[in-house]
């Protein structure tokens, strides 16, 4: 019997028999290792019904409390980081000192969430009027929804759960279908490191349970990551539905290469930020840009470093490891497919790869494009695969133009030994988070997470500073103690004096 992946609700797995299911892969290995339940709306309302209860004296719970559940949890998950970076590899396909770097990124927002005391400090103002005293504090917003995409089943989850049960909300996690183990582990690290029953929960499952949480009036809040249709329909879904949203959507993040850059550092950045995790990475490098003269000695150097490129299971220490579902292997192939039709020429082709891994194994091995037009698919679509392309342009404003012109706006990158022309480039640029010979410029967990355009809908960014507004809401108090001598109606407006 294959294992099947249960709900977590009010401190355990859920018992009813799910009335549907989907099947958990090994990507390295092309078989079924385990069977998910597909929550059906009843199975959420569960969940949520939960949280609520729990919420009651949850968000009345201290912040000492709170922050001795935020240390613990983070104990644990320190010292259990390596079981579960295997659980991600064995579900996800990447590979293991990969899958431990997306938990160790996960670690930072714990440790952003321990600070709560500090961080949901209000403001004060004595004297506002005579003898009239005024203060704010943030209070939970209540029962939260996040919704995780495929990529990330450990650090995306953990960009959001501490910080809102930090604030003192309740959680119901929907994670992706695709990799659910996580989830489930990271929920009993929870229940050990002492937070009560039913604060976090999780529902598995698809469309059905997003629009279950979407549709509930008792969640009040959605964190959503993932592809760009889908975080736009949960943006007006929930907001149609007076919920506060997040959602944050795809990518096509650009790595401009100027002529005075170091082209060895490079080269290094684009192969591993365009191959890292097969390019299934929100924040993967999938265009080069290159800025004349520097196109033929670019394309040269990252195709000698590709070649040096092992792939393979990524419990056998490779390099990249397969795509996350013969499906989306499939997609990603097709694209390839387009790019050598539409005119794009092929330096590096991956198909058909040699791998140390399963023979049904869901691969496609690493792929340059050279000379893609800005019209061809492989360059107008998130690919989400490993497929870099690189684009020639013949100066820096061209190179601005063809990245103010793409929908997305997630992450984006500069390589130059020019301190002015970096700057001009962070500033004039229209995406969220921009490295400066830095490739992949994730923000520290203190600072927020968020891209511009079509790669984030709403207002708030995750986690740090934006995750502890967005998970809360601000009140003001204005105070005064009546002396004895005070007395009288007045029906003005109140002035301050
Ligand atoms: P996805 O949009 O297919 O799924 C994301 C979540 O939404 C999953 O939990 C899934 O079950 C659910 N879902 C899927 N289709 C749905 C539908 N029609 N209605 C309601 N819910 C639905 O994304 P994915 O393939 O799991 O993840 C990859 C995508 O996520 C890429 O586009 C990537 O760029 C994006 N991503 C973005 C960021 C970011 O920070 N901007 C981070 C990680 C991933």
């Amino acid at each position: 019997m294959t294992e099947l992946i249960r709900h977590w609700i009010a401190g355990k797995s859920a018992d009813a028999d799910p009335q549907r299911t989907g099947e958990v892969f090994d990507p390295a290995t092309g078989q079924v290792t385990k069977r998910v339940a597909f929550a059906a709306e009843s199975d959420v309302d569960a969940a949520v019904t939960a949280a609520a209860e729990a919420l009651k004296s949850w968000r009345r719970a201290s912040l000492a409390k709170r922050s001795n559940v935020l240390f613990a949890f983070r104990e644990l998950l320190n010292q259990r980081k390596g079981e579960l970076a295997e659980i991600i590899t064995a579900e996800h396909g990447k590979v293991v000192s990969d899958a431990a770097g997306e938990v160790q990124r996960g670690l930072e927002n714990v440790e952003y969430a321990c600070g709560i005391p500090n961080l949901l400090k209000g403001g004060f103002s004595e004297n506002a009027s005579t003898s009239v005293d005024v203060h704010s504090v943030r209070q939970p917003v209540g029962v939260v929804g996040v919704i995780s995409p495929f990529n990330f089943p450990a650090m995306v989850p953990l960009w959001f759960v501490p910080g809102a049960i930090a604030c003192g909300n309740a959680v119901v996690l929907k994670p992706s279908e695709k990799d659910p183990s996580a989830a489930n582990f990271i929920a009993g690290l929870w229940q050990e490191a002492g937070l009560p029953d039913g604060v976090f929960n999780v529902v598995h499952g698809d469309k059905v349970a997003v629009d279950a949480l979407l549709a509930h009036p008792v969640v009040k809040a959605v964190s959503f990551v993932g592809s760009t249709p889908v975080a736009r329909y949960v943006y007006e879904t929930g907001t149609g539905n007076g919920k506060r949203v997040q959602a944050l959507g795809g990518a096509k993040n650009h790595m401009v290469v100027l002529p005075d850059a170091d082209l060895d550092l490079a080269a290094d950045a684009a192969v591993s930020a365009g191959f890292g995790s097969a390019g299934e990475r929100c924040m993967a490098i999938s265009a080069v840009v290159a800025v004349d003269p520097v196109g033929d000695e670019l394309v040269a150097k990252i195709a000698e470093r590709m070649a040096k490129l092992s792939v393979g299971d990524g419990r056998r220490g490779c390099d990249m490891g397969p795509l996350v579902t013969a499906a989306h292997r499939d997609r990603v192939t097709s694209y390839v497919d387009a790019g050598v039709e539409a005119g794009a020429e092929l330096v590096v082709d991956g198909r058909g790869v040699r791998v140390d891994g399963g023979d049904d194994g869901f691969w496609l091995g690493p792929t340059l494009f050279d000379r893609v037009g800005t019209d061809m698919s492989i360059y107008t679509d998130e690919i989400f695969g490993p497929v870099l392309s690189v684009l020639r342009v013949p100066s820096y404003d061209s190179a601005i133009e063809v990245l103010n012109n793409n929908p997305y706006g997630n992450g984006t990158a500069v390589f130059t030994t020019n301190g002015g022309a970096a700057r001009q480039f962070s500033e004039e640029v229209e995406v969220g988070m921009v490295g400066v010979n830095v490739p992949i410029p994730v923000p520290v967990s203190y600072y927020s997470f968020g891209g511009w355009k079509d790669s984030l809908f709403g207002d708030a960014h995750a986690y740090g500073p934006d995750g502890v507004q967005f998970y809360t809401r601000t009140k003001v108090i204005t105070t005064r103690w009546p002396d004895p001598s005070h007395g009288g109606v007045n029906l003005g407006f109140p002035q301050n004096s």
